[in-house]
């Protein structure tokens, strides 16, 4: 037995994802959107919601979070159906031709198409190697943060030397890093130097973490050693762990689809995987010369709800329209 049955099965609902809804909908063909996490926007609202990007047509600038609500707000007409915080455990053939989806809380959905908009694959961070580290998960130790205004006030200490770490820097704040150098943007990195030189954060390196110390899932010490082993105690409130993302293509890469170094391989000219039926777009799809930017998967996004339509409405032919002739039609 079946939840739900739809035109189109979209896994991920970052940039290209929802821009996929809105390009398919314009085909009239509805979407159900799965991602495993709890919200929408992929890479830019769990990674960098408040950095602008300057890289989308007609936006000479725009906040990345900004930029999801613009794109949530585009495929708002077609009414998509969201299933977040569910990842997609398996696609496997329905009897009908379409495909049967079914997440690890157990939704299922019938499709006719699926496209995977799954980006790096089922977001997991890279967790610091920490002794009863998972009880503070969630309270007071983090790996994504959306609101820096939810610490100000807090004693916090951020672990890592991306951009990330850089970037969230505020008051109060100690920033552990286990060499001198950060692999940060020049600009952050000497940004974050000149905040240490005016004495509003301190930066606590070559030194790595060692251990965690507080009562049930709140942290009252963070414990820091350099290389020859020596300790030391950091009071705080919480914990910003920022050390990268694992990428890893998770179920996704036990669907039998070629894959080439963890990503999807389609061809370029209808994003189609090597599997009948089902697409990759955006980060997750490789092709010769593929640029991994939010505007490549927006007109892969195109492409495929192009190659879909036949498959959702066999037998009509497909006239090619301009948005500005048809309008946004209702579906
Ligand atoms: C710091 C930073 C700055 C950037 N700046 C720019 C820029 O200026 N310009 C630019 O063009 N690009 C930029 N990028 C890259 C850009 O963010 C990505 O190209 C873009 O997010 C890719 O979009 P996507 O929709 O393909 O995938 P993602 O944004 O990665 O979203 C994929 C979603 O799929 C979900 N998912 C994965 N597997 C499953 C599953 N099995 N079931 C359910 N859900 C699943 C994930 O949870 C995720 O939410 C930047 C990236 C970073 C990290």
């Amino acid at each position: 037995m079946t939840d739900h049955s739809t035109d189109v099965a979209i896994i991920g609902a970052g940039p290209v994802g929802l821009f996929a809804v809105f390009e398919c909908g314009m085909l009239k063909m509805r979407c159900h959107v799965f991602d495993a996490l709890a919200m929408t926007g992929g890479q830019c609202a769990a990674l960098y919601p408040e950095k602008p990007i300057y890289d989308i047509p007609g936006y000479p600038r725009i906040g990345a979070a900004a930029l999801i609500d613009r794109l949530e707000e585009q495929a708002a007409p077609f009414k998509p159906v969201f299933h977040l915080g569910q990842s997609v455990e398996t696609v496997a053939h329905a009897g009908d031709g379409g495909f049967l989806l079914v997440t690890g809380t157990g939704t299922r959905v019938t499709a006719r198409a699926v496209i995977i908009a799954a980006g790096v694959g089922a977001f997991g961070p890279n967790r610091p190697p920490l002794a009863g580290l998972a009880a503070f998960e969630g309270r007071s130790v983090f790996y994504l943060v959306r609101r820096r205004e939810d610490f100000r006030g807090k004693r916090v200490v951020i672990a890592g030397g991306g951009d990330s770490a850089v970037d969230w820097v505020l008051e109060r704040v100690m920033v552990v890093h286990r060499r001198a150098k950060f692999r940060a943007a020049p600009e952050s990195a000497a940004r974050l130097q000149r905040l240490a030189d005016e004495g509003r954060i301190d930066l606590v390196i070559p030194y790595q973490l060692h251990a965690l110390e507080g009562a049930g899932s709140q942290l009252s010490h963070v414990v820091v050693a350099d290389l020859d082993g020596v300790t030391k105690r950091l009071a705080a409130d919480a914990l910003l762990a920022f050390f990268g993302l694992a990428t890893n293509l998770g179920p996704i890469g036990q669907w039998g689809l070629a894959l080439e170094r963890n990503h999807v391989v389609v061809d370029p000219a209808t994003a189609q995987t090597s599997l009948p039926g089902v697409f990759a777009i955006g980060d997750i799809s490789t092709y010769p010369n593929k640029l991994k930017l939010i505007l490549s998967g927006f007109a892969e996004a195109a492409m495929a709800a192009h190659a879909i339509y036949p498959l959702v409405h066999p037998g009509e032919a497909l006239h090619f329209e301009y948005s500005t002739t048809m309008g946004v039609p209702g579906i």
